[in-house]
């Protein structure tokens, strides 16, 4: 069966994205581009569950059968030498297994998707046998989730390389003019954050739907992420984390802000606090524990626009919105100040 047919089943009976707090609008894109068949780039910063959303969605995948063989055959379409002289075994991958990721980079090349001459089985086999070619990630993502992180960090030349296996689901190996089929559901991501990028290629950009990931729509929401991937060391009081985390949100949210601090600088800021006040011997977190690991965890994991960057730095930056923001709520702060 084609994965895309399987998805579509999977859809059609009711799914939810329960790795994922929140982005009921991005579930409902995801289902949807999901079941049209449709490969998929979700764009947004760093640490908004891009990769969880990916996981979660090969995690719904149930058990299926394939070859052991390089090239991860299909059982019902064996197409591979090994696969043919009867060498290789079935093997049952579900959940996580369905699951290829390859980082984008400049440095990546074809052969790092697409596979190479291996020497040493050039040596066994001989230059231009097809037993000496070593495949790709590409290959082993056949009926499986391929993730491709940022890859818009890859050159347009490496891009398009994709073309024919995300129209066709099959790939040609190097200069050995053979089709291996290679049935996979795409999902990319970009940041758009990034600067030290390359535009998406138009004829790339015609066969992918583009679904935006944000921050969490509320701090409660962000609350939840942050307890359930959070230390549980010290007492966190839930209305203090709340006020910590609407900090992060306003920084976030702030004019003066290009680059934000992502909700993993959110978690860091929980551990940090909770890491303070176990260092200082107290039971409870308090509002210096989170005011003293600040710095320290957001100065680094934000940028400020370059207009305002000449006269303050993310340092001072952040001394004066806590400063403010401490102001504006330490009655709700009360006794954990
Ligand atoms: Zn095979």
């Amino acid at each position: 069966m084609k994965i895309n047919q399987e998805m579509r089943e999977i859809i059609r009976k009711g799914v939810r994205f329960k790795d994922i707090f929140g982005l009921e609008k991005v579930k409902e894109q995801v289902k949807s581009a999901l079941f049209a068949g449709h490969h998929i780039i979700l764009i947004g910063p760093p640490g908004v569950g891009k990769t969880t959303l990916a996981l979660n969605i090969a995690k719904m995948l149930p058990e299926t059968e394939l070859y052991d063989c390089p090239f991860h055959c299909s059982v019902d379409n064996p197409q591979c030498e090994f696969c043919r002289a009867g060498k290789s075994h079935k093997i049952k991958v579900k959940g996580e297994e369905r699951f290829v990721r390859v980082q984008g980079s400049p440095d990546l090349t074809e052969e790092d998707l697409f596979g190479d001459i291996d020497p040493k089985r050039a040596l066994e086999y001989g230059p231009t046998s097809i037993k000496a070619f070593s495949p790709g990630k590409i290959f082993r993502a056949n009926k499986k989730i391929f993730f491709f992180d940022e890859i818009n960090r890859c050159p347009q030349k490496l891009q398009n390389t994709l073309l024919q296996v995300l129209a066709e689901k099959k790939a040609t190996i190097g200069s050995f003019e053979i089709d291996i089929e290679s049935d996979f559901i795409f999902i990319g991501t970009m940041n758009p954050q990034d600067k030290s990028t390359e535009p998406l290629s138009d004829v790339l950009l015609d066969r992918v739907d583009f679904i935006k990931v944000g921050y969490p729509e509320s701090t409660e929401l962000e609350y939840e992420i942050v307890i359930n991937n959070g230390l549980k060391e010290t007492e966190f009081d839930k209305k203090l984390a709340n006020i910590m985390i609407e900090l992060v949100r306003e920084i976030r949210e702030h004019p003066d802000v290009e680059k934000a601090p992502s909700v993993r600088a959110s978690i860091a800021l929980f551990n940090r606090a909770q890491a303070n006040a176990t260092l200082k011997v107290r039971k409870k977190v308090k509002w210096e524990d989170v005011k003293d690991s600040l710095v320290s965890v957001l100065a680094h994991r934000m940028a400020l626009k370059p207009s305002v960057e000449f006269n303050t730095t993310p340092e001072d930056f952040l001394k004066r919105i806590v400063e403010a923001f401490w102001e504006k709520k330490k009655e709700k702060i009360g006794d954990a100040g």
